[in-house]
């Protein structure tokens, strides 16, 4: 393994080549159900929203602020590319885009922020290979 490379790469498929073409430009672009609008993520087959039979999502960006809803630290890798990652925080965060609408993220402000539920944060990019950036979150500044 490369010494550039220290996470696993992301391998789009169909349904998620848009979100991640995207994500390498640092835009988080969510898929939309064009039939009634819900944004689902991560992309399915179907909206589970309408169910509509013949299934048709476009990938529009999106304001990557959200809230903070629960949290996870980890503690130990079971991926050796991110043994020398950990500690880290997963954050489980629902997107002010849409309610109920979830993405889990990496908190990049470190192992040992405060963290309370409804804190303010707002969607951040790595780098981890030449043109791959996978979303994340920062703590939005408190007042
Ligand atoms: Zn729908």
């Amino acid at each position: 393994m490369s010494d550039l490379v220290r996470q696993p790469i992301p391998v789009p498929d169909e349904q998620s080549a848009a979100f991640w073409s995207a994500a390498a430009d640092h835009v988080l672009a969510l898929a939309r159900c064009t039939h009634c609008g819900t944004r689902v993520h991560p992309a399915g087959v179907v909206c589970a929203q309408c169910l509509h039979p013949e299934p048709s999502f476009e990938f529009t960006p999106v304001d990557g602020r959200g809230t903070v809803r629960s949290w996870v630290v980890i503690r130990d890798s079971f991926l050796p590319g991110f043994r020398d990652e950990v500690p880290f925080v997963l954050v489980d965060v629902e997107l002010d885009v849409q309610s109920d609408l979830r993405m889990i993220g990496r908190l990049l402000d470190g192992p040992d922020a405060a963290l309370s539920q409804g804190d303010r944060v707002v969607t951040v990019f790595e780098d981890i290979a030449p043109g791959v950036a996978v979303p994340g979150f920062a703590l939005e500044a408190r007042t």
